[in-house]
């Protein structure tokens, strides 16, 4: 890097450093707003704070409404929900160089939550999301205002970006996904802002997943009068159960999960209902069709008088590893060095947004934001001091990346 490059990036990595405690007030703040997925209220509260940070930065903002979702309600009928606003910013347009950077407002707790208080001791800040991820939603959003004070430095405009923040991460991003799709079109790489592992590392590559829901319909009947009358929805639930449990060891590396069953009422009654919730998780692509036809098998084997209805699928694609997604990996490794800090990654089972971005064809580190623990228990923590190394850290990534794209450019080998 010529010295005068050099000497703005000090300029610059110096300014994120004294704006730790802004920072840190704006992630306090925003952490206080509850935004449980189903919080719309919560959800726009925050979003207005974050569009009004993002108008700042970018050309142009808006507020994407998305289609409801249906869901499986307790008594095994589809039910809707509505999903809160996507949130988009764009800037450069046009330019060469694209890049998707991307992180949820929404968090697991709900708006009944007995997890509320955000609190600091020391460098510890503990509350809900502040790691995952409003915590990342910082990082991103500081990160972009000093890549565009880079930008207006050097007048180096090679990398446009956009920014996509949904609301529906927490279950599986049903809506957003498309909202992902339409806005993939020529973009090069994507940062999300997801927090980094406990130990400080990266995630690599990560698992699929799938979320299943199989609806039980027996027939009720008085257990004292006529219980041979009766389909015993429960039992043929534990059943499927059990079919389903067995599966574990079947292929390389996939689990499943039974998570939940909903269903029966007061002990004088054959109940006529129950819902098998249960998750899948597996390690490449090809596994799925073995999966679905498993599972498929299982509802065929129906006893007489059980129906079984079978909703979801696989919502999440494996994140494998590639030559795009190592060099990528690399480039942020290279810049954590410049900052003194040992950059790994691992593979993970757990799947987020990163899943969907690798499977449209977008190479991308999808744990760059911040370094924290316990995430979706009361007990959600955050490392204060990796608010601004990681804004430094994103920062650094994104100059890298608008002065020398790894690979794009070079000749492909005959
Ligand atoms: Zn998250």
């Amino acid at each position: 890097m010529a010295m005068a490059l050099e000497s703005e990036v000090q300029t610059i990595l110096s300014r994120i450093e004294s704006q730790r405690d802004e920072m840190l007030y704006q992630l306090v703040l925003w952490a206080a707003i509850n935004s449980g997925t189903s919080n719309l209220a919560g959800l726009s509260q925050l979003g207005n704070l974050v569009l009004d940070q993002l108008r700042a930065v970018s050309d142009d903002v808006q507020a994407v409404p998305v289609v409801p979702q249906l869901f499986v309600d307790e008594h095994g009928d589809l039910k809707e929900r509505i999903i809160g606003d996507v949130l988009l910013g764009f800037r450069r347009v046009g330019a060469p160089r694209q890049a998707i950077l991307s992180i949820h407002l929404d968090t697991v707790y709900p708006a009944n939550s007995p997890f509320q208080l955000v609190k600091q001791e020391g460098n510890i800040l503990h509350g809900p999301g502040v790691a995952d991820a409003k915590g990342g939603l910082v990082v991103l959003l500081w990160a972009l205002k000093a890549f565009e004070d880079y930008v207006e430095a050097t007048g180096n405009t090679k990398l446009g970006w956009k920014v996509i923040l949904n609301s529906d991460e927490e279950i599986g991003s049903p809506a957003s996904r498309e909202v992902f799709s339409n806005h993939s079109d020529g973009v090069d790489f994507g940062l999300l802002f997801e927090p980094c592992l406990p130990n400080g590392s990266l995630v690599g590559q990560r698992k699929g997943s799938g979320n299943f829901e199989i609806v039980v319909r027996g027939q009720a009947a008085h257990a004292g009068r006529e219980f041979f009358k009766g389909r015993n929805a429960i039992v043929a639930a534990a059943q499927v159960t059990q079919k389903l449990h067995a599966l574990n060891g079947r292929w390389h590396d996939t689990t499943i999960n039974v998570a939940k069953i909903d269903g029966g009422g007061p002990t004088n009654v054959v109940p006529d209902t129950a819902v098998v919730r249960f998750n899948v998780r597996y390690p490449s692509a090809d596994i799925e069709g073995a999966l679905n036809a498993a599972i498929n098998r299982i509802i065929e084997e129906t006893q007489d008088g059980i129906t079984l209805i079978r909703h979801g699928g696989f919502f999440a694609p494996p994140k494998p590893m590639t030559e795009a997604y190592e060099s990528l990996l690399k480039t942020v490794q290279a810049n954590g060095k410049t900052l003194g800090i040992d950059l790994a990654w691992e593979p993970t089972g757990g799947v987020c947004d990163g899943n969907r971005l690798a499977a449209l064809g977008i190479p991308n580190v999808d744990t760059m934001g911040v370094r924290g623990g316990n995430i979706h228990s009361p007990q959600e923590y955050m490392h204060c001091d990796s608010l601004v190394q990681r804004t430094q850290l994103t920062f650094l990534t994104l100059i890298t990346l608008a002065e020398r794209f790894p690979q794009a450019e070079a000749p492909a080998p005959e």
